[in-house]
């Protein structure tokens, strides 16, 4: 018998609706499997039978509002769709953008035009967004964004460069960020506004980033030479594209903390079978504490992650303050945890934690990214140093 109830306990059981949809999600990915992913990655095209099926099963637009034909179910429904596909060894790059940061955004900031012209197709599954902030002068200052976006007739045209755009080959339209108007003559900070663009809007230009990682999904660096964009692309109030993509980030961060965890399980699971299964002086290497103390504290981190992760969800989903300090903890604690466990689940293959059928080493640059995009760790320390403890902001 349960002596809690109530939304506290709520939020750290899985209830039977989640468990169906991480039972469903990997029974799909499984049939796919890491053979696919690293056939698509070979003949360098998106896993899109894989998004297809999901998507007209539902589970890629679990998220968004039911009036908008997705699940209504919130980000901790589409967090374990995202975990379970990343323990499947199938994870899908874009779902962290579409229904997290571009579903997000637009339920709760676009015009009704948008969302029945945008988000109804992300809540079915069926339309895919990426999206553009990064710029290789700008990087991690988002403020220094030179990318401008001038007023026409009909609308606006943009000029500049980003750079490291993922799953732009899988998309239909992208979310772009872009200046208007001056700097701030105070502060020098660009005054910021989000569009969007067609993939193959005339003017757009992309190039591929040959990157390390194995993933099916691709890096692009795209050059907007006067791409014009209806006045009715703007997506909110002009000057506001900052804030209103702020709503979308600490989704797009839960989604990246599961695609660690989901690696994470994947790896910890390959070296305990392995560590059981391995015999080299007279009994299982997993005996030796040497072998099974790292995995099983790194087992621990993980599910300290995972545990963040959970309270991420609930508040966002919540609209509760503390979303945004949780979820930016929880993307630092899965990509520390996801990486440990990945390197420790090598260790423990010992020579065969190199050979790629062991399926180890493709997972690695997975979880290292993760310290990376979408926020580095220290830009996270950075907020939590000056949000949660608040000392002095240091740049
Ligand atoms: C695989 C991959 C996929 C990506 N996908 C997308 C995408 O879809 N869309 C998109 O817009 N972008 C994407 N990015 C870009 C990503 O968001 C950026 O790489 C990331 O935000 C860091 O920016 P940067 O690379 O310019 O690093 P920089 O800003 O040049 O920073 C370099 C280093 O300096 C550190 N640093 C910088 N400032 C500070 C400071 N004040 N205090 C402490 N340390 C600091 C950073 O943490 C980092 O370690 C992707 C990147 C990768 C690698």
């Amino acid at each position: 018998m349960s002596l809690a109830t109530g939304p506290a306990a709520d939020a750290f059981v899985p209830s039977d609706e989640e468990q169906r949809i991480r039972e469903t999600v990997a029974t799909i990915a499984n049939r796919y499997g890491r053979a696919y992913m690293q056939r698509c990655s070979e003949e360098e095209r998106p896993p899109v039978e894989l998004w297809d099926e999901l998507g007209a099963a539902g589970y890629l637009g679990v998220n968004i509002p039911a009036e908008y034909d997705g699940g209504g179910l919130g980000m901790t429904a589409l967090a374990a769709v995202g975990e379970e596909l990343a323990f499947a060894g199938t994870p899908l790059l874009l779902i962290l953008v579409s229904p997290a940061i571009a579903g997000s955004v637009l339920a709760r900031h676009g015009s009704p035009e948008q969302r029945e012209r945008w988000l109804r197709g992300i809540g079915r599954g069926d339309l895919r967004m990426a999206f553009a902030i990064t710029e290789p002068d700008a990087g991690t200052n988002t403020h220094n964004l030179a990318m401008q976006a001038t007023r026409t007739d009909g609308g606006w045209r943009l000029r500049g460069t980003k750079v490291f755009i993922s799953g732009v080959e899988m998309a239909h339209a992208l979310f772009v960020v872009a200046r208007t108007g001056e700097r701030d003559a105070t502060t020098g900070y660009g005054r910021l506004s989000l569009f969007i663009v067609d993939v193959d809007a005339p003017g757009l230009q992309r190039t591929v980033i040959p990157t390390a990682t194995r993933g099916a999904d691709r890096q692009w660096q795209l050059f907007f030479d006067d791409v014009e964009v209806p006045a009715d692309r703007l997506v909110g109030n002009e000057g506001e594209g900052l804030r209103l993509v702020f709503d979308g980030l600490n989704p797009e961060r839960i989604m990246t903390a599961v695609q660690c965890t989901g690696i994470a399980r994947q790896a910890l699971d390959k070296a305990s079978a392995y560590a059981r299964e391995r015999v080299v002086w007279n009994a299982p290497i997993g005996s030796h504490q040497g072998v099974s103390h790292p995995l099983a504290e790194a087992k621990i981190e993980l599910e300290l992650a995972r545990t963040m992760t959970r309270k991420a969800c609930a508040l966002y989903d919540a609209a509760a303050k503390g979303a945004g300090e949780a979820a930016n903890m929880a993307k630092f604690a899965a990509a520390e945890a996801g990486v440990k466990c990945v390197d420790r689940a090598i260790q423990a293959h010992g020579g065969n934690g190199v050979a790629l059928e062991y399926g180890l080493a493709d997972l690695w640059w997975g979880v290292r990214t993760a310290k990376i995009a979408p926020v580095s760790r220290e830009m996270i320390l950075n907020y939590v140093a000056e949000h949660s403890l608040r000392l002095p902001r240091s740049y």
